[in-house]
């Protein structure tokens, strides 16, 4: 019915921002152009900021944006369509819903909030809003980050701890574990600390309020801008502190549960064992650590420590080998039409 579609591997993207290192090559073996501070290696993208383009096999030098824009049901499933065999789309798909990142924090990150849909939608450059979850790959001892606010903590006391240069009174502060995994939704306030390496599901959007940062200027000299008013609007302050979720296992085969949210299901699989992924829509798969063998009709490919791939739904079906000593992140998509509704993590 499709025309074949096996597992797609990107062409890394590699962001250069102030608080990156080099770790992105000698933790996850990115290939670093041999000078300067990488950030952020964009894995899977379809955003105007950034296409991941097609690596090898039929589909290679593609961009993630055609094949969604010309085989949408064969990437994302039916499902982004409603009901099986609608004729009609009820959730326009325009492009693929999800970014896959790795990051090195070798400085922390700006205090930064998201908005959610509806206030994305809103915007000049209107955006999907951005929900995001972190796994923490490497932490340096001591390596603190920033999730929710304290308990308690209104607008009003945010808006004049910025005023008097506190804002970090008001942050709940944790120090993560490698393995651990946070949670963020739309609205939550947050920043990752220095000494973090991490792997970040997200929205695919742009859309971030700075609301702190740490008094820093960028190489020119020049701070970067801060977007308070915006931030103190779309913050949820009923979210209070958040702290790294606790995994439960999916049953037998499933691996675990680590989020399961109105945007994405993030799933992690390890153990030494097998895996039949669940492609009723895509799949995205990720390597924090170790090694795993994906096997479909179209092959084997395997996949190695910072490496990522997107098994699309028409992929047939596929099974994951996952080696010893070895972290595997499965991300899939959920859309509105979808009959799960949420819950919270
Ligand atoms: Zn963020």
């Amino acid at each position: 019915m499709f025309q074949a579609f096996p597992p797609l591997v990107f062409e890394p993207l590699f962001r250069s921002y102030l608080w990156g290192g080099r770790r992105l090559a000698t933790k996850l073996g990115k290939n670093l152009p041999a000078e300067g501070i990488w950030a952020e290696s964009w894995e899977i993208v379809d955003h105007p900021q950034g296409q991941s383009i097609v690596q090898a096999g039929p589909w290679q030098g593609w961009s993630l944006g055609q094949l969604v824009q010309e085989h949408p049901v064969a990437i994302l499933g039916s499902r982004s369509y409603g009901s099986i065999g609608s004729a009609r789309p009820v959730e326009a798909i325009s492009r693929f819903p999800l970014l896959l990142k790795y990051l090195d924090c070798q400085n922390v990150l700006s205090v930064q909030v998201h908005p959610d849909d509806a206030y994305g939608s809103q915007m000049k450059t209107p955006d999907l809003g951005k929900t995001e979850a972190w796994y923490i790959i490497d932490a340096q001892p001591g390596s603190l980050l920033y999730a929710g606010l304290k308990d308690g903590v209104s607008q009003a006391d945010l808006a004049q701890a910025i005023r008097a240069g506190k804002t970090e009174d008001c942050l709940h502060a944790l120090m993560p574990s490698p393995g651990d995994c946070i949670f963020i939704p739309a609205g939550t306030v947050h920043a990752l600390g220095a000494g973090l390496v991490v792997a970040e599901i997200q929205q695919a959007s742009d859309c971030t309020f700075r609301l702190y940062d740490w008094d820093r200027v960028d190489a020119s000299g020049s701070p970067r801008p801060l977007h308070i008013e915006q931030a103190l609007e779309v913050i949820d302050f009923d979210r209070g502190p958040v702290d790294p979720i606790l995994p439960v296992s999916r049953g037998v085969g499933l691996g675990e549960k680590l989020v399961d949210c109105d945007k994405f299901r993030l799933t992690r699989l390890s153990q030494s064992a097998s895996y039949e992924l669940d492609l009723s829509t895509c799949q995205i798969v990720a390597v924090p650590q170790g090694t795993a063998t994906l096997e479909t009709d179209h092959g084997q490919i395997e996949l190695r420590t910072g490496q990522s791939a997107l098994v699309p739904h028409a992929c047939g079906q596929a099974k994951l080998t996952v080696g010893c000593d070895t972290t595997v992140l499965a991300a899939q998509p959920v859309f509105a039409s979808d009959s799960f509704c949420g819950g919270t993590p």
